[in-house]
């Protein structure tokens, strides 16, 4: 929200006149109010998704350390599979990792 100079009421940021006065509103301000409103949502963007991946990646790294455990206490034939499933819950944890610091990276880049 964008508050208008002429009369003093909050007019939406994408609107080009004050709704109540009809002023047109100054572009420099919109801008600014604009980036400010970006940079608030990619930030917000970045936290969730830092969340979110630490959450995931904790679990997959507890899952996979179990696996290998159990893979370490049974015998032949389920061993097999443990090991197996320790893998392809290390794989998922590397590619989430990658995927994360891609879309950060990415994130920060746009952020001031
Ligand atoms: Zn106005």
């Amino acid at each position: 929200m964008i508050v208008c100079r002429n009369c003093g009421k909050q007019i939406d940021i994408n609107s080009e006149f004050c709704e109540n006065c009809g002023a047109k509103l100054d572009l420099d301000e919109v801008i600014y109010k604009k980036d400010i409103e970006n940079t608030r949502l990619l930030r917000n963007r970045r936290d969730n998704i830092r969340f979110a991946c630490n959450i995931l990646l904790t679990f997959l790294l507890l899952i996979g350390i179990m696996f290998t455990f159990l893979s370490f206490f049974l015998t032949e034939y389920p061993k097999i599979t443990m090991v197996i499933l320790a893998l392809v819950v290390y794989l998922i944890f590397f590619i989430v990792l990658i995927v994360k610091t891609k879309k950060l990276s990415n994130i920060e880049k746009k952020l001031p």
